[in-house]
């Protein structure tokens, strides 16, 4: 089986290498220069164009930021249609179900498949292999895709017909930026009270305020050693990321007539780290909005 891979960003690259090192046939590529170098480095074989990547790939997977650069990457380049004829197509980026369906469509007209799985986990579990995939299909492409996945990750989900894993993935988000500013807020609070970083995880973790946010993305440096904050907030899940998952959502929720005014409020603090010229940092950096680093 040959696995073409677009996208070595800071999930991308780590997946594919778990891929790869699971013993896959798999080439990569990624528009960046340094992107692609950095794979070199982790001994994954990379091609300059995404039509070399996809030429005759049975299984073609995406990890891209936003539904237009996975158009252009699979679409307008011609990279699906050099493809093996009844490629399977998987899209792991977090785009919008619309987006997701219509691309499905796309792929479906030209005789391939398409599955969309989104993945919750963090760069932490690209690394690790821990990845909870989130999938909508049909069943026996995810049959048939289930084990690259569990090379990825350890919990796969059928969330439902094509779209239905961008559903969930965006409802899981939707949760996840919620309580990471209620997080943020508790963690400088609990500076100022001098309560230690470890000790609020620790009791907050087997209590009612338990997050993943609490657990695995503490805001303040030190606490969690894998989290982005103990590496000044750098290579995680930067604001502009978020930012465009909570539109995703706000999009939604409006057309579905729910009052979202938590991510709303949340989102409003994401285009404040970017107009602050923070959006590429993790999105834990909300702490700095908290905190009064910066003027809400
Ligand atoms: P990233 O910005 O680190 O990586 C994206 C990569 O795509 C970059 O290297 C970029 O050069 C490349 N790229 C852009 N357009 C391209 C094109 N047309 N052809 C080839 N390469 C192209 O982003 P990331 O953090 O790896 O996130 C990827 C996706 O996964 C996003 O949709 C994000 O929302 C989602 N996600 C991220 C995290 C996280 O913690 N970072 C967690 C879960 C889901």
């Amino acid at each position: 089986m040959k696995i073409g891979w677009i996208g070595l960003g800071n999930m991308g690259l780590p997946m594919a290498a778990n891929l790869h090192s699971a013993g896959y046939d798999l080439v990569g590529f990624d528009l960046s220069p340094d992107a692609r170098a950095a794979a070199t480095a982790h001994g994954l074989p990379t091609t300059d164009s995404p039509v070399a990547v996809a030429a005759d790939a049975d299984v073609l997977i995406t990890m891209l930021p936003k539904g237009d650069h996975v158009r252009a990457a699979l679409l307008d380049s011609g990279a699906l249609t050099v493809t093996a004829p009844a490629a399977l197509v998987i899209d792991s980026s977090t785009i919008a179900t619309a987006e997701a369906v219509d691309i499905a469509a796309a792929v479906s007209a030209t005789g391939r498949r398409f599955l969309d799985a989104p993945v919750s986990g963090g760069t932490a579990g690209a690394g690790n292999a821990t990845l909870t995939f989130m999938v909508g299909g049909a069943e026996a492409d995810l049959d048939e895709a289930r084990p690259l996945l569990q090379a990825m990750g350890t919990r796969i989900f059928h969330a439902g017909d094509l779209g239905a894993g961008q559903s969930a993935k965006m409802l899981n988000n939707m949760m996840l930026a919620a309580n990471m500013q209620s997080t943020c807020e508790a963690a400088a609070l609990a500076q100022r009270l001098g309560i230690a970083p470890k000790t609020v995880i620790e009791i907050a973790g087997v209590s009612t305020g338990d997050s993943w946010a609490l657990r695995s993305y503490y805001p303040v440096g030190g606490a969690v050693e894998s989290a982005p904050s103990s590496r000044d907030f750098t290579g995680g899940f930067a604001v502009t990321l978020m930012r465009k998952d909570l539109g995703l959502a706000l999009d939604a929720a409006a057309a579905h007539g729910i009052d979202a005014s938590a991510i709303a409020e949340v989102a409003r603090r994401l285009d404040l780290l970017a107009d602050n010229g923070f959006g590429g940092l993790d999105f834990s950096a909300l702490i700095r909005l908290v905190d009064g680093t910066i003027e809400t």
